[in-house]
């Protein structure tokens, strides 16, 4: 048996966070605002894979008010997420994922970010692919205000 996943985020740009993306820190005079360290793309992959194995959303998971994870690195939040999707039976067949900003550039972290993903589940980086877009300067995309991520993943029953 196959399944789809699709997850979504976005988080406001502000300055004086760090700007990251699937566990990597793009250096950049801003980054998200969050509870967590705000990583949009892990927050939407999360997302993807609950929501194809069907177990839920990454804020029944992790309470954004939860204490427990303020400044939480959200990669291994994605970890313990999949760790459940795995427990009850999926494996993952790829991962395809669009983060949209006017800057900074995606390409050059492209593979470190694919890299990143993919060791946190525990599979070959060509199965998880990154493309960056702008949002043609238009709305909080696209004066800088706001990172958006999109994913969609399938998975099978091993
Ligand atoms: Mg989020």
């Amino acid at each position: 048996m196959i399944r789809v996943g699709l997850g979504k985020d976005l988080h406001r740009m502000v300055q004086g966070r760090p700007f990251v993306l699937g566990g990597v820190t793009i250096p950049f005079g801003k980054g998200e605002l969050g509870h967590s360290d705000g990583d949009v793309l892990a927050h939407a992959v999360t997302d993807a894979l609950l929501g194809a194995a069907g177990l839920g959303d990454i804020g029944e998971l992790y309470p954004p008010g939860d204490p427990k994870w303020k400044d939480a690195g959200s990669l291994e939040l994605l970890k313990g997420a999949w760790e459940k999707v795995q427990a009850s039976g999926w494996g993952i067949v790829n991962l395809d994922c669009i983060v949209t900003c006017e800057e900074p550039k995606i390409l050059p972290h492209r593979d470190a970010i694919r890299a990143a993903l993919a060791w946190a589940l525990g599979i070959a980086a060509d199965r998880v692919f990154i493309k960056g877009k702008t949002n043609e300067g238009l709305g909080e995309l696209g004066n800088g205000g706001a990172v958006e991520a999109l994913a969609v993943c399938l998975v099978e029953r091993e």
